[in-house]
């Protein structure tokens, strides 16, 4: 595996690769959800380039940029046993250089659900993606169904400005009592790690109560009675899966979103309706 630091130097390198790419953007930490991206990018691919960058612009001031965890040599370690390519790790002064003033917009879509509760966020993932689309041009972007709105905005990246790559998205990994892996889970305190699948249970149970026909309001308050007392609750609700504007009754594609805090830990959580 190749690790590569510097923009040049990965367009050249980039260039010797069979096609075709697959890429898998991510911030480290690496768990069973990310090499399940990278496993698939591989099966499908000539050959699988990852990236790793924690992204500084996606962070709001109050956000745990400083303290989000990092490990580098072990994460290599893991995309070496993997079998990837080529690992792109810039620094932050290489991605964004001195008075760097220019951003991508996610637009309207970024402002809702995380967007509301992150101001800013999407506008930051926008940004770094594209930056990493034209450094690594790969013909497929590989992307995580447990980052819902991001995978959405994202997909709407590529096509409203007009990126090459085919957008892929992956169903989320989960442990085996349903909580979503995330490299945030390692805050967990142990009682905390013992609330968190709630946030799975109770979109369960939601979908369960719009199967059958309740209304989104009546299936959250079902969800919501799930979800762990000690629980600090963001949203649970229920969007078009195109627009993620919230849905009165189930009406396909959709998701089932939800984000709740354990502790000082926020979490996000969703369930996939497919048309
Ligand atoms: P991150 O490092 O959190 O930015 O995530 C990098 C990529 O991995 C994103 O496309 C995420 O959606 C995806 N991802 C994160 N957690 C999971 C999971 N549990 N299952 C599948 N994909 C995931």
């Amino acid at each position: 595996m190749r690790v590569i630091e510097e923009p040049a130097q990965a367009r050249a390198a980039l260039q010797t690769l069979a096609r075709p790419i697959g890429f898998v953007p991510t911030m480290g930490a690496l768990h069973a959800g990310h090499l399940r991206l990278i496993e698939t990018a591989r099966q499908q691919c000539g050959a699988c380039v990852v990236s790793l960058f924690v992204n500084p612009l996606q962070f709001g001031p109050n956000e745990d940029y400083e303290r989000y965890p990092r490990d580098l040599e072990h994460d290599r370690q893991k995309l070496e046993a993997s079998g990837v390519d080529v690992l792109f790790a810039p620094q932050s002064e290489v991605m964004y250089t001195q008075n760097f003033s220019t951003t991508v917009s996610a637009g309207e879509i970024g402002e809702r659900y995380e967007g509301a509760i992150r101001p800013g966020h999407f506008d930051g993932v926008t940004t770094v993606v594209a930056k990493l689309l034209n450094i690594v041009q790969p013909d497929v972007l590989y992307l995580g169904q447990k980052d819902a709105q991001q995978a959405v905005i994202l997909t709407k990246l590529v096509r409203e400005l007009n990126f090459a790559a085919e957008v892929r998205i992956v169903e989320t990994v989960r442990e085996a009592d349903g909580l979503a892996l995330s490299s945030r889970n390692a805050y967990l305190s142990p009682s905390e790690r013992a609330a968190a699948p709630s946030l799975h249970v109770a979109l369960n149970v939601m979908l369960t109560e719009l199967q059958n026909g309740a209304e989104t309001d009546r299936a959250r308050a079902r969800g919501l009675a799930m979800l762990d007392p000690s629980a600090q609750l963001d949203y649970l609700d229920l969007v078009d899966a195109h627009t993620f504007q919230p849905l009165p009754a189930l009406r396909a594609p959709a998701f089932l979103i939800g984000a709740a805090k354990f502790g000082r830990t926020r979490l996000i959580d969703n369930l996939w309706v497919r048309a």
